[in-house]
């Protein structure tokens, strides 16, 4: 663990919650539908973060359960049935079905998980799984966390082998994980799994000879129910930037006996290519300095790759929270000078944001408007896990998201 000290904050909080995950997951998961369970508000919240990318029909919807009282539960259950048989009578292409809790008080007196288990055994050919996306338990990307450890209890048991198996955890855009599948490959690790995977009914085996990458750095709950499958975690940096991405690999090539000259070869010319991608942002970057509010839990791998490769002052990293272990080899990359903020208290974190006046700082949508009233230039770290980022062929992309919004600003300065 970092020696780097610790701001604990526990105020106020500005960030999405869970339910917002069901926007990429429904995408990835392509024979689930997300049924939320929750309000009018719910309902909402999902049509804004939704509205712009719906060009067909969706597979996520929103089973609005309001003023109910305790005697109106056995309603509440039959209503929710009948809303499950009604969908999957209209679309008869779903194969899974997730139940997603949310945090008004008619739904947490429902037990989605018992509902599940009913609906499972009524419906037969459809799985229901259950999980919450409550902005109570859950931030942002919490959600993909309590989604994919709904998951792991589906995953076939894998057979005793003589070779372990790889998995790259946490959900990654097609084009993404095809590219880290052809390295892997390359590499001489066939075996490769990825949770989630795009099929339900595809879903990669896990056992005691699995050994699991988290692609991810949100995943503590699923990580946890892997190891109770028997896997073991294999640590590393998260594939971001050139550096994090060459860890990654490397962090597997070890555990599967690839021999160096060989990953070399496999990994040189992408790594080289990446290499250049970033080079011309680098001046346009070098010497910024950064703010990071909470908001994705990617923050901290970001903020690595920016001050080591892309020559950033980080000011500030704040995460919601920070899982010690899986974070371990990022932190220990930081600068030992960063403010590290675990947590938040908004209002105490604008001041110190104010007075520090950053080049960027990077936020949530609720806050951006508000700082670039006061000549913050932002960045919206929903982008941050909407954008593919991940790996080499990526690592241009994510350093032009933090060229362009100064780009931006110096253009309306001229
Ligand atoms: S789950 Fe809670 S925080 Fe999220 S939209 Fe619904 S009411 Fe709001």
């Amino acid at each position: 663990m970092s020696a780097l000290p610790v701001l604990h904050e526990r105020g106020q909080r500005e960030v999405f919650c869970g339910l917002t995950g069901i926007m990429w997951l429904h995408r990835k998961i392509q024979d689930a539908f997300f049924l939320i369970v929750g309000s009018r508000t719910c309902a909402h919240l999902m049509q804004s973060a939704a509205g712009v990318m719906i060009f067909a029909e969706p597979r996520f919807a929103t089973a609005i359960i309001e003023d109910r009282d305790l005697a109106g539960l056995a309603d509440s259950n039959e209503e929710l049935d009948r809303v499950v048989s009604d969908l999957v009578a209209r679309r008869p292409e779903i194969k899974t079905l997730f139940l997603v809790g949310s945090c008004p008080s008619e739904v947490i007196k429902l037990d989605l998980g018992r509902a599940a288990a009913r609906l499972s055994q009524r419906l037969n050919a459809v799985r229901v799984l259950a999980y919450s996306g409550s902005g109570i338990e859950t931030t942002f990307t919490e959600g993909e966390d309590a989604c994919l450890e709904a998951l792991v209890p589906e995953m076939p048991t894998l057979a005793t082998k003589t070779r372990p198996s790889l998995l790259v955890v946490g959900a990654l855009p097609d084009v993404v994980e095809d590219q880290f599948a052809r390295m892997f490959s390359a590499l001489g690790i066939e075996d490769v799994g990825f949770l989630p995977a795009r099929s339900v009914d595809a879903l990669p085996p896990v056992g005691p000879d699995t050994r699991y990458l988290l692609a991810q750095p949100f995943l503590g709950r699923t990580a946890h129910a892997l190891e109770e499958r028997g896997a073991r975690h294999l640590p590393a940096t998260f594939p971001f930037g050139v550096e994090g991405t060459t860890s990654w690999l490397r962090a597997a090539a070890d555990a599967f006996g690839v021999r160096s000259g060989r990953f070399d070869e496999v990994v040189g010319p992408p790594a080289k290519r990446a290499t250049r991608a970033i080079a011309h942002y680098a001046e346009l970057l070098e010497g910024k300095r950064v703010f990071f509010f909470p908001d994705s839990q990617l923050e901290i791998p970001i903020a690595r790759f920016l001050t080591r490769e892309m020559g950033v002052q980080l000011i500030e990293v704040g995460a919601p929270y920070i899982h010690r272990d899986h974070m371990a080899r990022e932190l220990a990359l930081l600068p030992r000078d960063v403010t590290l903020s675990e947590g938040q208290d908004v209002e105490r974190q604008l001041d110190r944001c104010r007075a520090a006046a950053p080049d960027i700082a990077v936020c949530g949508l609720g806050l951006a408007n508000p700082l670039e009233v006061e000549g913050i230039t932002t960045k919206w770290s929903i982008e941050l896990v909407f954008t593919p980022l991940h790996g080499y062929e990526q690592a241009g992309d994510l350093a032009e998201l933090f060229a362009r919004p100064l780009n931006r600003r110096s253009r309306l300065e001229v």
